[in-house]
């Protein structure tokens, strides 16, 4: 490939990974905005009765009223719209949470303050603000409702009327109660799909995608965990290392994907053989690695013999004719290693004598 090339493949792909995270920032944006969208249609419908009954007693013009329809049953849909059209949806429903609180500090003004149906706004919009963007997002929306407030206050002149009627106070409870309910719900769905997107890209950081059995990375904490725990306790564990046999004649005589099933067979049977509480891990291509916690080094040969039977009776669907064989390299912790790569090297150094010995054999370190 000449630099040219290079360059214009190099670009192409810093434009595609751009536009990835780009699409999901949005799509995130976009979660964030439909989260809120019913619990601010459920709110602003329900708070419509109470706001109505409150300004029946303040002299208000028709306008007003106009508005107030508008703001319950037509704003909630309108900000979805504007959020979900938007090039940074999250920012602009942050945006749309502000004009939340900037409503709501005027219906405050316009209902002169009456105690309940104000307490209930306030109480919506806060828990909005600080269950959407934290205490920043909080803070910002409550300054803007107070100043809100005390503007409309001062252009209208309206006084204040505090003290809330029965009827407002009855349309008001029912929210009161019903919205936290909502909002919680709301909060758990979203707690639950976060835990499971964190048990999905857990697995995908300490497992091997091929096989599901560990990766390399996420094994060789296991093992040194291991090491340590052993040794503290003078427990027998014991290390292995396997790897199949002429595994590149299998690529090369009948494909990759002769030779990916060969891989996944080795794992199914050591996962059918072996223990649960034996890791396993890959290492990468055709070598695996096996920790075996509380066992002596003879109980490993015993437990490799029955892999080696197990697989002298497999037969792959795609090439029946091929016999996996495997070599097997075994290393018993013992007190003279002094680090976990020291006993990884021991069992190595076994499998290489498995190799050189003549191969589908299981070797003990020296
Ligand atoms: P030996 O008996 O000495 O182990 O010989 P070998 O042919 O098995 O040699 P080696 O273990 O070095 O072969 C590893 C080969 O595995 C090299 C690589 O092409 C192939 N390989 C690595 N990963 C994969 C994979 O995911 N799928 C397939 N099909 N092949 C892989
Ligand atoms: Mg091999």
């Amino acid at each position: 490939m000449n630099d040219e090339n290079f360059y214009k493949n190099a670009v192409e792909l810093d434009e595609a990974s751009l536009s990835l995270q780009k699409n999901d920032h949005q799509r995130s944006g976009l979660r964030f905005a439909r989260r809120l969208r019913v619990p601010r249609a459920v709110a602003l419908g329900g708070m419509f009765f109470p706001v109505a009954t409150a300004l029946v007693a303040t002299p208000v013009s028709g306008v007003w009223w106009l508005l107030l329809v508008g703001w319950a049953f037509v704003w909630p849909h309108l900000a979805w719209q504007i959020a979900s059209r938007a090039v940074d949806p999250r920012s602009r429903e942050c945006a749309n949470l502000k004009a939340d609180a900037i409503l709501a500090g005027i219906w405050v003004a316009l209902m002169g303050a009456n105690a309940l149906p104000s307490a209930a706004l306030l109480m919506i919009t806060c828990m909005n603000l600080m269950g959407a963007g934290g205490v920043r997002l909080f803070v910002a929306g409550l300054v803007l409702m107070v100043i809100a407030c005390l503007v409309t206050l001062q252009l209208t002149g309206i006084s204040l009327a505090i003290r809330s009627a029965p009827l407002e106070v009855g349309l008001t409870l029912p929210v009161m109660v019903i919205y936290p309910l909502l909002f919680s719900w709301i909060s758990y769905q979203a707690a639950i799909k976060l835990a499971q997107h964190k048990r999905r890209l857990q697995v995908m950081s300490t497992c091997d995608g091929m096989t599901g059995v560990y990766n390399r990375r996420h094994w060789e904490i296991l093992l040194r965990n291991e090491f340590e725990h052993s040794r503290r306790q003078h427990r027998d564990a014991t290390l292995l290392i396997i790897d199949i046999d002429h595994f590149k004649s299998i690529n090369d005589t009948w494909g990759h994907d002769v030779g990916d099933e060969a891989i996944l067979a080795l794992t199914r049977q050591l996962r059918m053989t072996l223990r649960g509480s034996d890791m396993i891990g890959r290492f990468g291509g055709d070598e695996f690695a096996v920790i075996m916690c509380s066992t002596s080094a003879e109980s490993a040969i015993a437990a490799m013999s029955r892999v080696h039977e197990g697989l002298r009776g497999l037969r792959l669907a795609c090439a029946p004719q091929v016999i996996l064989h495997i070599s097997v390299g075994v290393a018993p912790l013992t007190p003279q290693f002094g680090h976990y790569r020291e006993w990884l090297k021991s069992a190595d150094l076994a499998l290489y004598k498995a190799k050189k010995a003549g191969r589908n054999r299981t070797e003990v370190a020296a």
